[in-house]
């Protein structure tokens, strides 16, 4: 007994109805009747059934009315029309419009079960392949939505990703390796590197790699600069096969310039601190050397002049080690927020009142210029104080003696400026932009030897622009310098920095 099936017999014919469900339900559990087409299709839209038997001729609704209504209902369920001799004609027409066969009446139980059994089976290959067709389409999804993933991700990745086939044909490259690499071309795909960076040498180098990395199947590394002066640093590894065959080979390309631009930094830092710290101890060393080899012991104005200079050079390095901590601090405190409200009156007078005495021994003028107002700017008061003091420390150091300083506060466009003015030595127009660099000292001052480590203005720079200001010099040499620091007014919202 097939318990899966249900039949359906729509015929106004009791005999041939009856009959029918009586052969059927030998071999079906479920054959249902009804004894008109209405009926019929009310049974239908009820519940599905594989199989219909339909009388043609029949009273309230004929069958190939019927017949129209299961096509639109379901396409694949299968119809099998009862016809009279007269109707055979009729019946042709019918199987045009979708019925799967037809059964002249009168017929056998054999006649009816061959062509039920026949017309079941055709009804199990149709749902058969409506489900692998779903299937199909399943997977067809899967994948391209597991295609459409992944792409997402590759082209979302910073690293720029190249990959290319046996014989060096890019068949992708992502948006970060285009940005990075800036092909001549606007479609790179199908292309090997040939022609594409407009930089032959570097062109031949990629391709030589990646044809090693194709034979040999080993991991390689290089490192390249590009036309616009950037580095980049490739990964080159084989593409394998399941049996260990290279279909090519996949690139990750990483943007360097920065770490190599630090690691740089680095470098000449240190080099430039060992130096600087070693001239000095060296210095000291030698003249207690020629202490303690008895030397100077005939010569006691020799000997103090020694032990002087030795001071000075260690108050140098004192200096010079309290502006390296400077640096690091503020280097640290870049991106730290504790900030106040400050009145910046206040604090300049401060400073100006601690050089006071330094510029009076020099014989310099040193005055301070401040509004009735002062908006107030946000910052650390200990931070900018040490900017200004190297600003109104320079002025007095660079200025020959009989010259004069000038500070004052300036405010333009919601910024506020201490601008320092002196009639020093001045610099020189091509020093001017070196002076905020690590330890650059301008020829002048080296030539006459004034002291200092060169390292003021930068962490003074580093100040400033940690509270969201800038720093601009104006200089002429033999006439004198103006420096000025300016800072965003609190509460008051600046849309650009101002033209002076
Ligand atoms: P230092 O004064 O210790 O050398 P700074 O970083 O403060 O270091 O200054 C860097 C250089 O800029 C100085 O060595 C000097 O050449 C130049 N400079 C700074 N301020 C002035 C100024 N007011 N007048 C002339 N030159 C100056």
């Amino acid at each position: 007994m097939d318990n899966q099936v249900r039949l359906l017999i729509v015929d106004d014919e009791e005999i041939i109805r009856i009959g029918c469900q009586r052969i059927l339900e030998e071999t079906y559990a479920t054959v249902e009747v009804a004894e008109n087409g209405r009926l019929g299709w009310e049974r239908l839209q009820q519940e599905p059934f594989d199989l219909i038997l339909l009388d043609l001729m029949m009273p309230e609704m004929g069958g190939l009315e019927v017949l129209e209504k299961v096509q639109a209902l379901d396409p694949e369920m299968v119809v099998i029309m009862i016809t009279g001799f007269a109707t055979i004609e009729t019946a042709v027409d019918a199987m045009r419009k979708g019925a799967y066969d037809y059964l002249p009446k009168p017929f056998t139980p054999e006649e009816l079960r061959t062509k039920v059994s026949r017309g079941l089976e055709k009804r199990r290959l149709i749902l058969q392949a409506r489900a692998l067709i779903l299937e199909r389409d399943r997977n067809l999804l899967e994948c391209a939505n597991e295609k459409s993933r992944t792409m997402t991700i590759i082209n979302c990745l910073s690293e720029g990703l190249i990959a290319t086939n046996r014989t060096g044909q890019i068949v992708l490259m992502n948006p970060a390796a285009i940005k990075m690499l800036r092909p001549q071309v606007d479609s790179v795909i199908g292309r090997t590197v040939s022609g594409l960076l407009g930089h032959p040498e570097q062109e031949k180098a990629i391709a030589e790699m990646l044809a090693t990395v194709t034979a040999t199947g080993a991991i390689t590394q290089m490192e390249m600069q590009t036309c616009d002066e950037r580095v980049l640093e490739s990964h080159v590894s084989p593409i394998l096969d399941d049996h260990g065959e290279c279909l090519g080979t996949v690139t990750v390309l990483l943007d360097i310039t920065q770490d190599k631009k630090i690691e740089k930094m680095k470098s000449d830092f240190v080099r430039l601190v060992s130096h600087e710290l070693k001239a000095p101890v060296a210095a000291i060393a030698g003249y207690l050397n020629l202490i303690i080899d008895g030397l100077t012991a005939s010569q006691p104005d020799k000997e103090k002049d020694i032990i002087l200079r030795s001071r000075d050079k260690a108050n140098a390095l004192l200096d010079l080690i309290n502006d390296l901590l400077d640096l690091s601090r503020s280097e640290r405190n870049r991106s730290a927020g504790v900030q106040k409200r400050l009145d910046l009156g206040a604090v300049l007078t401060e400073t100006v009142k601690f050089y006071h005495n330094e510029a009076q021994l020099r014989h310099l003028e040193l005055a301070l210029h401040l509004p009735t107002t002062i908006p107030p700017v946000v910052g650390d008061a200990e931070a900018l104080g040490r900017v200004f003091a190297n600003l109104i420390g320079n002025a007095i150091k660079y200025t020959p003696e009989g010259g004069r300083v000038d500070v004052e506060l300036i405010q333009r466009d919601g910024w506020l400026a201490i601008a320092v003015r002196d009639t020093g030595m001045g610099i020189a127009p091509d020093e001017i932009k070196k002076i905020f660099d690590e330890f650059y000292r301008s020829r002048q001052v080296i030539l006459q030897k004034i002291p200092g480590t060169g390292l003021g203005l930068s962490i003074a720079k580093q100040i400033v622009e940690a509270h969201r200001g800038y720093m601009e010099v104006e200089s002429a040499v033999h006439q004198g310098s103006v420096f000025r620091a300016w800072f965003p007014i609190a509460d008051a919202l600046p849309t650009a920095a101002p033209v002076v």
